[in-house]
């Protein structure tokens, strides 16, 4: 196959809302909704760095379109179009088909088209996509808002990612915590709630504790963090101690839940579990607490370099 057949065959699912020209010219033609800003992420994975050659194409998909809608949601933005590179050592299509497919559901699901990429050859493979989302002027929710008393919520249980890819490690695929990992679940129309509501927002990738951090360092504020309300899914209890747990949870990373703050409860959205963790202070300092108890913790985060 070449690179028009894989293009034909596997990415171009036609036209959706927005999209004045879509795949086949030199440029995609949007039409922006009147009086919305755009917003633009990039995310790559990279085989070897991000994940291993024997991952489920369509896994791998579908985490890749999770990763970058959970940039929007963490924006409050609504996803619109996407723009995927890929570059590969050869044309497989089963892997293809599979990745495409895992891709399209995680896309479609929020309703956002695959409007052109670029496809070449590679020693390695890399996959990379450009979300655009859209948001009313001045409505996008950013890292720096958060205020001193502003609670610290979490949705979903971070840590469950972290814990499926270790299974997954060990060749144990299937059951919740693996799916956490492969498939997370995009935040997006809970995030739209929160519009007006929360006051900042981060999406967990490099671990709740130093995303938390970048969040705060962004606002110019500390906080205080009771790791005892950290929500711990029963799957992930039924798998490691609770210290290991909360050793998940705070540095596990690839979750694509939210952390954000807000003076107020957060608007419910079905199917959402929220967490109140902590709260904000004044001062630079984070600070943990175990049951009241004031504890030592530090944890980088993920760092490529
Ligand atoms: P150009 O050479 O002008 O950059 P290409 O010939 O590479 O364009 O691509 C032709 C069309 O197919 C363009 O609209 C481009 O956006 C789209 N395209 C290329 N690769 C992909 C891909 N992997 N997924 C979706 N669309 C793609
Ligand atoms: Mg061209």
């Amino acid at each position: 196959m070449n690179e028009f057949d894989i293009i034909r065959e596997f990415f171009d699912w036609g036209n959706g809302d927005g999209v004045a020209v879509g795949i086949g010219d030199d440029a995609a033609v949007l039409n922006p909704s009147p009086g919305c800003q755009l917003l633009t992420s990039v995310d790559a994975i990279i085989e070897g760095v991000h994940f291993l050659p024997s991952m489920d194409p369509a896994d791998l998909g579908f985490h890749l379109a999770a990763a970058n809608l959970s940039d929007m949601a963490a924006m409050a933005a609504t996803p619109r179009w996407a723009l995927l590179s890929i570059a590969r050592v050869e044309a497989d299509p089963h892997w293809l088909r599979g990745f495409a497919a895992g891709l399209q559901e995680s896309l479609e699901a929020h309703g956002v088209s695959l409007i052109g990429g670029d496809t070449s050859r590679a020693t390695q493979c890399s996959l990379n996509l450009v979300v655009f989302g859209e948001a009313p002027t001045g409505a996008a929710l950013l890292r720096s808002g958060a205020n001193v008393g502003d609670g610290i919520y979490v949705t979903g249980c971070p840590g469950d990612s972290a814990a499926g890819l270790e299974l997954a490690m060990r060749g144990e695929r299937g059951g919740r915590l693996y799916d956490a990992f492969a498939r997370p679940t995009s935040r997006v129309e809970f995030a739209l709630k929160q519009r007006g509501v929360a006051s900042a927002a981060i999406d967990i990738s490099d671990g709740l504790f130093a995303d938390l951090k970048k969040l705060l360092s962004a606002s110019h504020k500390g906080a205080e963090l009771h790791i005892d309300r950290l929500p711990l899914s029963e799957d992930i209890l039924k798998y490691v101690s609770r210290d290991e747990a909360i050793a998940f949870s705070l540095a596990g990373g690839e979750d694509y839940e939210l952390l954000f703050t807000s003076p107020t409860p957060p608007v419910e959205h079905p199917g959402t579990r929220v967490t109140l963790i902590g709260h904000v202070t004044d001062g630079r300092e984070l600070r943990c607490f175990d049951s009241g108890t004031p504890v030592d913790y530090d944890h980088k985060g993920y760092l490529h370099f």
